[in-house]
C-alpha cells in the first residue's frame, strides 16, 4: 500500500509538458559581443544566465542541451543543427543587448572611457523565415509574459520608430520584433532569441549580474515553457 502511493506521488511530481530545449549561449570566447557599460563582455551575461535557465529547466523536468557554454564559437548554422540533432522542441537564443552608437555616452570607469545608454529592459525575437514561425512568436510572448509578471520591463528601442532600427513590431506591448538572425533562420524548430537586458546601460548592468535577477529572469523562462510548449500549435 504504502508502494502504491508512492508510485502515485511521483506520477503527480512529473512535469504536464516535459520537452527538450537546446539553451544557446550567444556569442564565445574570441567573439564576446557586446561590452557593458562597466567594461564586462556580453558573453559571460549570456552564459551565467544560461546556465541558471538550464538549471532550472531541468528542475522543472525537461531535458536541455546547452549549446555554446565552453565559450568556443560553435557557427551561427551549427548552433541550431545540434538543437536539431537532440530533437529540441524549442531553440532558446540568450543574449544581452546594446544600443546603435548615437544613443550611447562617454562616461569614465577606473580611468577608463566606457560608453553607456539610457535604453533599458528585455526584448524578444523571432524570424519569418523559421519554419515553425507561429510556435516561435508563442513562446516568446510566452516568456515576455512571465517577465512582466515578474517585474521587468520590455524595451522599445529596436522598433520601427527609431531610425536605423525598423525591426518589424511582432507584438509591441510585449516587445516581441521580427529579425531573421542566423540561429533563428536555420533552426528547423521554434526558435527564440532573448535580449536579457541593456549592458550599456548603467542600471541593467549591475542588476543583470545579479544572481537573484537571474534566478527571476530563468524562472520566467521555466514558466513560460508550460504555456508555449503546450498551447503549441500544430504546423
Ligand atoms: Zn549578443
Amino acid at each position: 500500500m504504502r508502494r502504491r502511493i508512492a508510485s502515485a506521488s511521483l506520477v503527480l511530481a512529473l512535469p504536464l509538458h516535459a520537452a527538450t530545449i537546446a539553451v544557446d549561449v550567444g556569442h564565445s570566447l574570441g567573439a564576446p559581443g557586446a561590452t557593458s557599460a562597466y567594461g564586462e563582455p556580453e558573453f559571460f551575461y549570456n552564459r551565467s544566465l544560461a546556465l541558471e535557465v538550464a538549471r532550472q529547466l531541468r528542475g522543472a523536468g525537461h531535458l536541455v542541451l546547452l549549446v555554446g557554454a565552453d565559450g568556443e564559437e560553435a557557427g551561427l548554422r551549427s548552433r541550431p543543427e545540434m538543437a536539431a540533432v537532440a530533437h529540441a522542441d524549442l531553440f532558446v537564443s540568450i543574449h544581452h543587448d546594446s544600443a546603435q552608437q548615437r544613443f550611447l555616452h562617454p562616461w569614465t570607469v577606473d580611468g577608463v572611457q566606457r560608453w553607456y545608454t539610457d535604453f533599458s529592459g528585455y526584448s524578444l525575437f523571432v524570424s519569418r523565415q523559421n519554419p515553425a514561425f507561429a510556435a516561435s512568436a508563442a513562446c516568446a510572448q510566452a516568456i515576455s509574459r512571465q517577465l512582466r509578471q515578474r517585474g521587468f520591463q520590455r524595451t522599445l528601442h529596436h522598433s520601427a520608430e527609431i531610425a536605423g532600427e525598423g525591426r518589424p513590431r511582432f507584438d509591441r506591448a510585449l516587445g516581441v520584433y521580427e529579425a531573421d538572425f542566423a540561429v533563428l533562420r536555420h533552426a528547423s524548430m521554434p526558435a527564440v532569441l532573448f535580449e536579457a537586458g541593456v549592458i550599456l546601460n548603467r542600471d541593467d548592468a549591475v542588476s543583470l549580474r545579479r544572481p537573484a535577477t537571474r534566478a527571476r529572469m530563468a524562472g520566467a523562462v521555466t514558466a513560460a515553457m508550460g504555456d508555449c510548449l503546450a498551447a503549441r500549435p500544430r504546423e
